[in-house]
This record gives C-alpha cells, sequence and structure tokens, in this order.
C-alpha cells in the first residue's frame, strides 16, 4: 500500500492523490494528468460488480441446467406435464447466461454491458419486492431481503452515476491504454465486493432461516 507523502492518505493510485490533488513524488510531468484521470476507486468498484454477475450467472444457472437434463433424460419422463417446467428451466438458464455475458462485458467497462446490467439491477429490485411482498410472517427472510435490496439499489445508482458512464466512454478506454503502468487495483478494493460476499452468506442462511 502507497501513501501520499503530503497528507498521508493511502492512494489506490500510486502516481496522484485525489485526496490533496499532488502527483507523487518523482511523477514525469506527462504522466501527472494521466494519472489523476484514472478512476481506480470506480474500476474496481465495476470489476467486483463484473464478478458477481459472472458468479451469479454460474450459480444460478448450474442447477437451471441441472433440472433441464434430469427433466429430458429422467426416467419420470412426460411430454405433456414436463413441457412446461422444461420452458421454465430453460428461462432461467437463458437468464443465468445473460447475467454471465452481461459481466464479462462490464469487465471490459463497455457501455452496452452498463446498461444490460441497469436494465438488469431493475428487474432484480422488483424480483425482491415481490420477495418481500410474499415473504409474510417469516422475518428473517424480510429482513435478509431489505439488506439486498438496498445493495441493490446502490448497484443501480452507481451504474447509473457519471464516474461509471465516465470508465464506459471510449476516451477512457484510450486512457486505460495508454497508462499500463496503472493496474486496475484488487476488487478486494471495492466495498460492493465486501457487501457482495455478506449477502452471499446471508443468501445460503435463507433456506435455513425461512
Ligand atoms: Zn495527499
Amino acid at each position: 500500500m502507497n501513501a501520499c507523502q503530503s497528507c498521508a492518505t493511502i492512494l489506490l493510485n500510486p502516481y496522484y492523490c485525489h485526496f490533496c490533488e499532488s502527483p507523487a513524488a518523482n511523477v514525469a510531468a506527462e504522466v501527472v494528468t494521466d494519472a489523476r484521470d484514472r478512476d481506480l476507486g470506480t474500476e474496481a468498484n465495476m470489476r467486483a460488480l463484473a464478478l458477481w454477475y459472472q458468479l451469479g450467472g454460474v450459480l444460478a444457472g448450474l442447477p437451471a441446467l441441472a433440472g433441464l437434463l434430469s427433466l429430458w433424460f429422467g426416467e419420470s419422463y412426460q411430454p405433456s406435464a414436463s413441457r412446461d417446467l422444461g420452458v421454465i428451466k430453460l428461462g432461467l438458464l437463458a437468464l443465468a447466461v445473460a447475467q454471465f455475458v452481461i459481466g464479462h462485458y462490464l469487465r471490459q467497462f463497455s457501455e452496452g454491458g452498463r446498461i444490460a446490467a441497469w436494465l438488469g439491477e431493475i428487474a432484480a429490485v422488483v424480483y425482491i419486492a415481490v420477495l418481500i411482498a410474499n415473504a409474510g410472517e417469516r422475518v428473517t427472510l424480510i429482513v435478509i431481503a431489505f439488506m439486498g435490496l438496498a445493495l441493490r439499489i446502490a448497484v443501480f445508482f452507481f451504474l447509473f452515476s457519471r464516474a461509471a458512464s465516465r470508465l464506459c466512454t471510449a476516451q477512457y478506454h484510450a486512457l486505460v491504454a495508454r497508462t499500463p503502468y496503472l493496474k486496475t487495483p484488487s476488487i478486494r478494493q471495492s466495498g460492493f465486493f465486501k457487501a457482495f460476499i455478506i449477502m452471499m452468506m446471508l443468501a445460503f442462511l435463507v433456506p435455513l432461516l425461512a
């Protein structure tokens, strides 16, 4: 970890301190502007989100695929009764694949990926709201769902923010390409990453408590 020599703030960006707005010592003048313009914190958030989407795609996709295969090859196959269930599982599989693909494009700071994820967050908020409406008296489930709702709303506003949309411009892609000495920080630097880990653990608890 680097600390700013002027104000001692811990720096994500070893070339520039955004807190006291000064470059680190011994940084070439032509590097200062580019180093200042790289938004490493937002990059870490975007990559944490990308991982979250891809992991979510895998975790949702595998059971859907397993369900589909057992439906087709299982012994209880009945053309009429199994068809509707098959369509549902196929739909779930398609959603999981879409999630995975969105994560791939988020990692590349693609504008299409950002918009698709933004729509995905709206869908997630609606889904959780329905879940809460149908939760009845299951207080633990409701509390966890509200935490999930808060996180998804935070992600929604993040994707909508000026900082996130700036990452997805051609100018920013060019900036990243000409500043290879500035590495995107580990996603562990992202607050989203920590929140996702907590939500993931809670999500595994839901079936036990509900
Ligand atoms: Zn500083």
